[in-house]
Order: structure tokens, then C-alpha cells, then sequence
């Protein structure tokens, strides 16, 4: 019954690279609206909550590109979270700008603006040190800057990749070209109806696995997170939260959590990649009761470690 459980995508540690991870993606300065507040100019972007959250599993290396007027205080606190930044551009020009608002219905983000700025004419360069991860996760970016990545770097033994709706609707062309060299793909609920042109989950999961990735996983915000391969199903729950004040970063937490875990282990067995979703949604559900990175920057691993205790409960009958 459990063959699926044998299904193993990578074990070891095959070129001695060590526990780490690459990351590219944004770097951004973040406004976002809720219900319960507002915040200008923050700390954000699909990378840096990515890396804060892998980092609390593994070694982050993060390729990404600021503009001279990136606060140094932000560079200070991923220094501090032992994140490698030498892949982090530093250039003239105004960073990443996202300007996003929640109503009620905290799982549809509505974009006010999306100032590419030095992200419109950035080329990413992965620094030698780099170019030998064994694990390479493409936080949402350009699908071109997310391929491009993947050209430099050799062989890694395990890419995943996340988007959104911006790119489904403007690079889908190039979007489906880079999923036949990802082997997760991990999106949200409305961005696989409108990848797959699919109003069911279950069709869509399919028509995106033979887009070419092993394994698709479906976040579903407040109501947990699916995973699909040609082999398996599962599903995860959601925390059972009462405070959330801002869902923004979740999708990267997430994907930071899972992907940090799996680095860990370095075996990518179907029980470890149920365990690294359920980390991924801890870290997740940590990440949405504060604005910013502000939660992450006081999580210590007990709390996330006791959260996952009552996860595994929350799922057992
Ligand atoms: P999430 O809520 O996990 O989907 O991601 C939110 C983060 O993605 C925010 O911190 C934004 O700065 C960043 N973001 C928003 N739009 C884009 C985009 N088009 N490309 C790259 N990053 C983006």
C-alpha cells in the first residue's frame, strides 16, 4: 500500500556541497493594507521571506538585487540570520516596490503597484561559490530571470520553484518552459486554476504535472496545502489560527520551510516531504500573525517545533 513512501527524487550529500541552499528571487520594500492595519515600505519580497524562513533548517545562499536606497539595517538583520548575501547585488537605481491590499478574504492579495525598478534590467549572476547547490529553489521572479538561474547553475539534484498570477498572466509562455526543468512546483490555489485553465484542483494538479514537474503542491491559505505527484496524494491542514493581521509572504514561508527541511535531511523521500510541508506550513502560520518579516524575527526553533507536536495532532484520528 505505502509504495508510494519509495519514491525517492534524491538521497545524500552528492557533491559535497554541505547543507545549504540557493535562492533567487525578490528583494522588495513592501506596503501592504489588512483589515487590521497598514504598513509603508517594509521589509519584504518572495526571497527574503524565503531565506529568513529556510534559515532556521539550513545555510541560505541568496541571489537577488536592491537599490542604493535598500535600508543597511535590512542587510544587517539577513547577516544576522546567518544568510549568505554575496549573490546580492547592490545597485544604483530605487528597489523592488510591491504595493498590495486585503479585504476580508485574507487569501486574495490585491496589487496596488508592481515597481520592477532595478529588477527590470537585472541579470542575475550566480557567484562561483554558488553554482554547486544541490538544492535550488526559484522564489517568484521573472520565469526568464528564474530559467536564466537555472543555466548557470551544474546540475542540481533538486530545483522547486514558485510563481504568481503577474507572470501567469504576462510570461505563461515562458512560465511553462521553466516547468520542464522543475521537479516542485509550488502554488496557490487560483494561480493553478489559471495555469491549467482548470476550475477543479485535482484536473488542474494533473495538467500542471504534465507541464513536467514530479511533484506539485496547491496552497490553499487559511485551508492548508495539497500535494500531487503521479504516484501520490496528500493533505495537509491548515493551523487553526485566530490572529491573522497580514497573510503577505506566506506562499515564500512556506516554500522557505519546506524546502529549508528537505535540505536538512538531504533525502527526498515521500515522508520526508510530507514532514518538510508540515514545516513549511508552521513556519507559514507563524509568518501571517505579524506585518513584515516581524514575526520570523522573534520565532525561536522551540516554538516552531512545538507547533509542528500539535500539528501531528491536529491530524491524527
Ligand atoms: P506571497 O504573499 O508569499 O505571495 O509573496 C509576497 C511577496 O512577493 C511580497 O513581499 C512582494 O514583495 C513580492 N512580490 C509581489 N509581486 C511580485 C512580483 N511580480 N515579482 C516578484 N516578487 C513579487
Amino acid at each position: 500500500m505505502h509504495h508510494v513512501f519509495h519514491l525517492l527524487l534524491y538521497e545524500g550529500n552528492r557533491k559535497g556541497t554541505g547543507m545549504s541552499l540557493l535562492v533567487v528571487g525578490s528583494v522588495a520594500l513592501d506596503s501592504v493594507t489588512t483589515p487590521f492595519g497598514k504598513v509603508e515600505e517594509v521589509l519584504g519580497g518572495s526571497a527574503t521571506y524565503f531565506s529568513c524562513s529556510a534559515s532556521f533548517f539550513t545555510k541560505v545562499k541568496l541571489v537577488a538585487v536592491v537599490g542604493a536606497d535598500f535600508p543597511s539595517r535590512h542587510i544587517r538583520f539577513l547577516k544576522d540570520k546567518n544568510i549568505d548575501i554575496r549573490g546580492l547585488q547592490v545597485r544604483n537605481g530605487k528597489t523592488f516596490r510591491w504595493k498590495g491590499c486585503y479585504e476580508y478574504d485574507l487569501n486574495e492579495a490585491k496589487t496596488v503597484y508592481t515597481h520592477l525598478n532595478v529588477f527590470s534590467n537585472f541579470k542575475p549572476h550566480i557567484p562561483d561559490e554558488y553554482k554547486n547547490e544541490d538544492f535550488v529553489f526559484l522564489a517568484n521572479i521573472d520565469p526568464t530571470l528564474q530559467e536564466d538561474v537555472l543555466m548557470q547553475v551544474n546540475k542540481p539534484a533538486l530545483v522547486a520553484c514558485d510563481s504568481m498570477n503577474f507572470w501567469i498572466e504576462n510570461k505563461k509562455r515562458e512560465l511553462i518552459r521553466l516547468l520542464k526543468k522543475v521537479d516542485i512546483f509550488i502554488l496557490n490555489d487560483a494561480e493553478a486554476r489559471e495555469l491549467a485553465e482548470e476550475p477543479n484542483l485535482l484536473k488542474g494538479a494533473r495538467r500542471i504535472l504534465s507541464f513536467g514537474p514530479k511533484m506539485v503542491i496547491i496552497k490553499k491559505g487559511e485551508h492548508g496545502a495539497l500535494l500531487f505527484s503521479n504516484h501520490s496524494f496528500f493533505s495537509a491542514p491548515a493551523y487553526p489560527l485566530e490572529s491573522i493581521y497580514d497573510p503577505t509572504g506566506a506562499g515564500d514561508t512556506f516554500a522557505g520551510g519546506f524546502m529549508g527541511y528537505l535540505s536538512k535531511v538531504r533525502k527526498i523521500t515521500e515522508p520526508n516531504v510530507r514532514k518538510a510541508i508540515i514545516y513549511g506550513s508552521v513556519l507559514a502560520s507563524y509568518n501571517v500573525e505579524d506585518f513584515s518579516l516581524n514575526r520570523l524575527r522573534r520565532l525561536t526553533m522551540n516554538d516552531i517545533d512545538r507547533r509542528y507536536k500539535e500539528f501531528k495532532k491536529l491530524t491524527c484520528f
